[in-house]
């Protein structure tokens, strides 16, 4: 029997057509077109379902020997929603035209998907008499790694050597990300009519202090050689029932992005005293940045398979989101983590998201060649 080969254009286009919009998620149905082609091709299956229509994948091909830990594929199959604005194009329709797949999703991350998929289907036969693979496919991402958490809390993952993240990176080679830390704060006030403030205590001028506050506020890291300096932005704040009354209560969100080894409760220690006791803070996301020194020798291996397939020698660089590695990578062992993948990062959330056809398959080239030269350390 011949290697197999999967369209990973049409793969990416089914995948696309479901609708796995996140929030309510419902990546269940995708998740099982996954596992069935898979399970099909002789893969181990098990899927996790981590709520309602919620759920994971995780596929395997055992390696030859058991002291050698396979090589780790990982992708999302949640979405995030269409936007307020009108497609030119059917966000579920995954209409080719001119070279590019359209539809929500496509970029981010169902193209990475179907090419983690195909690269792992044609290389099946090797990859029994080697390595082996492992392939993560999770929901839940877009609102803060669930579906990878679920999989981590579970102990469903295994052990690995490298885990390769098909985030949209137009088929570059990223060695890593900034992390998030999401925060809520809120203050309390006391509520008075409108035409007698004296008698209240306005919780929108308190809030109003503390966003300054946070508009002043320095972190005092060095300089990230790649990605520069922790950032930390105020993204929504609100407040107050009505015209004529004294606000009683008002809150607003905070979206700091840390460096490698910043340590978060750190963060959030410094940015509690920053705001005083006026001021209660609670984080609402909490994801590592993620970073792998480019001259690790597993990095190297990727870079040479990397040029191999593309025939251009990458800068190393950084994505400016997160992702599930954020949660893979510590539970793995801090484990060498790549990150690359055929969506374009430009489309991902945007309307009118789409992905160069030709990129799916140039990906699924790349994972076949990280494939070999992985197991050229057997
Ligand atoms: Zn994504």
């Amino acid at each position: 029997m011949g290697a197999m080969q999967i369209d990973p254009v049409a793969l990416t286009q089914q995948l696309v057509r479901l609708d796995t919009r996140n929030p309510p998620g419902h990546e269940l149905d995708c998740i099982v077109l996954v596992a069935d082609l898979l399970a099909g091709h002789g893969f181990d299956t098990a899927i996790q379902e981590f709520g309602p229509k919620r759920a994971n994948l995780v596929a395997r091909i055992k390696p030859r020997s058991g002291s050698v830990k396979p090589i780790m594929f990982t992708g999302h199959v949640d979405t995030v929603p269409f936007g307020h604005a009108d497609w030119s194009y059917d966000p579920l329709g995954a209409e080719i035209v001119e070279g590019r797949l359209y539809g929500r999703g496509s970029s981010d991350m169902k193209a990475g998907v179907a090419a983690i998929v195909a690269a792992a289907i044609a290389e099946i036969e090797f990859l029994r008499e080697t390595s082996g693979v492992t392939i993560v496919i999770t929901g839940g991402e877009e609102t803060g790694c669930e579906g990878a958490s679920a999989l981590v809390a579970d102990r469903m993952l295994g052990e690995t050597g490298l885990l390769v993240v098909a985030e949209p990176t137009a088929n570059e080679m990223l060695a890593g990300h900034k992390g998030a830390l999401w925060m809520k704060a809120c203050c309390h006030g006391r509520a008075a009519h409108g035409a007698m403030p004296h008698l209240g205590d306005n919780a929108i001028y308190r809030i109003a202090d503390a966003a300054l506050k946070l508009k002043a506020f320095e972190f005092n890291e060095t300089r990230h050689p790649v990605m520069g300096q922790a950032t930390l932005n105020v993204g929504t704040v609100g407040g107050g029932a009505n015209i004529n009354s004294v606000p009683d209560y008002a809150e607003l969100t905070i979206d700091v992005r840390t460096l490698p080894g910043m340590r978060h409760d750190k963060v959030l220690d410094q940015l509690a005293f920053t705001l005083g006791v006026d001021c209660e803070l609670a984080p609402l996301v909490d994801l590592a940045a993620v970073w792998t020194d480019p001259v690790r020798p597993e990095m190297r291996r990727f870079q040479h398979s990397h040029f191999a397939a593309t025939g251009f020698a990458a800068d190393i660089k950084t994505a400016n989101y997160f992702t599930d590695a954020s949660i893979l990578t510590p539970a793995l062992g801090n484990i060498d983590t790549v990150i690359c993948g055929p969506g374009e990062p430009s489309m991902a959330h945007k309307t009118d998201e789409y992905c160069e056809v030709a990129r799916i398959a140039e990906a699924c080239q790349i994972y076949r060649m990280a494939i070999k030269s992985y197991s050229e350390q057997l």
